[in-house]
């Protein structure tokens, strides 16, 4: 105990733990104890009764994927069946549904397909800014397909980054990192990246002028050790782009992971433990503005977690990936949002944040 009031003492103080420090509240903090520490460090940034909320439709425009990850149920090989890639106008006729049900946006997501170069992404990606232009923004990739992308281009981070960029993006989000350990990508995803590559691919987002996120996703077979290791390494990140003057890491999403039609298989995390690691991601990421919580992946619960220390959150209209692997969307928006405001929090829908001013390339 003399421990756990050490360190609250330094958030209090509005100091920053260490990872030693987060693994002692996490074994030894009481629940109520970890709602009070996250609450003074989302108080730095937001106001403690206001929360805010996207509607989003991710579009998963491939499932041909050659990562193999054992976690995914989403996922087919080249050339077996059911694989398929989106026309174009599959992709508009899902964000004009998308404008309808009130949200403006999309993140696009899909696997590692080898038949599609670079050019069909920025195409699709410039043909989106033309139809739509600001009225809707868009999460180009996530980091792991911009990889995936540079790799097969034969091009630098920052000449892939540079063409997105050129093409309209806005953003390559932070997805694909689940747990960033070098074990647990060998033991689950070693076709898909190196965590060191992966930290090199998002600096080179960020310091294209792009805006970019960070995740991460819990409950697979992760130590505590590994789950500190990925938050540690995520708030490394940030402070060396907030030392460089450059924005960073926008916001930072925990969800849970989803077993069913896995390789790996596997239970899901409870509600209180999800709500437990929100709250210590809140204390310790004391670097980055936002903590989101999950709608897609915990439903209602995903709420209580802004007692946790999350500030913000989705409301998704689709997401086959996480679908496939047992998630459930409720597409009743104003029965989710009572669940907040009956909490005494304000709900205001946020736009996404254009980046400044781009550099010239
Ligand atoms: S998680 Fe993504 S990269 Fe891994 S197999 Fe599934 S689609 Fe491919």
């Amino acid at each position: 105990m003399m421990r756990i009031n050490e360190i609250s003492a330094v958030v209090e103080g509005g100091g920053r733990i260490s990872a030693e420090d987060a693994r002692a509240l996490w074994l030894h903090a009481s629940d109520d104890e970890l709602k009070r520490l996250a609450g003074m460090v989302r108080a730095r940034y937001h106001a403690p009764d206001r929360a805010t909320y996207m509607v989003m439709r991710i579009i998963n425009y491939t499932n041909v994927c050659v990562a193999q990850c054992d976690y995914c149920a989403f996922y087919v090989l080249p050339n077996q069946a059911g694989g398929y890639v989106l026309t174009r106008e599959d992709v508009f006729a899902k964000i004009d549904e998308l404008l309808v049900a009130g949200g403006d946006l999309v993140g696009f997501n899909g696997g590692f397909n080898p038949k599609l170069p670079l050019h069909y992404y920025c195409d699709l990606f410039a043909a989106v800014r033309d139809r739509y232009g600001d009225a809707v923004e868009f999460y180009a990739l996530t980091i792991a397909e911009f990889m995936f992308l540079a790799d097969r281009a034969g091009l630098s981070y920052a000449d892939t980054a540079a063409r997105l960029r050129e093409a309209g993006v806005h953003w390559v989000t932070g997805g694909g990192s689940e747990i960033l350990t070098e074990d647990f990508r060998k033991r689950h995803a070693k076709f898909k990246y190196t965590v060191e590559e992966y930290l090199k691919a998002q600096r080179a987002v960020v310091d294209a002028g792009l805006r970019t996120t960070a995740t991460m996703v819990i409950g697979f077979d992760e130590t505590l050790d590994e789950r500190l290791e990925h938050l540690q390494r995520t708030r490394d990140l940030q402070d060396g782009c907030l030392a460089d003057g450059l924005q960073g890491i926008f916001s930072f999403l925990p969800w849970s992971y989803k077993p069913w039609g896995t390789a790996l298989g596997g239970n899901e995390v409870s509600p209180r433990e999800y709500w437990r690691h929100v709250a210590l991601s809140r204390i310790f990421l004391d670097n980055i503005k936002h903590v989101r919580t999950s709608v897609l992946t915990l439903n209602e619960d995903a709420f209580r977690a802004l007692e946790f220390g999350a500030d913000d959150f989705d409301l998704p209209l689709e997401d086959e990936v996480t679908q496939k692997a047992g998630a459930t969307i409720d597409l009743d928006f104003e029965r989710l949002l009572a669940v907040p405001r009956a909490m005494g929090f304000q709900v205001e829908y946020r736009h996404a944040e254009r980046p400044p001013a781009l550099a010239p390339a």
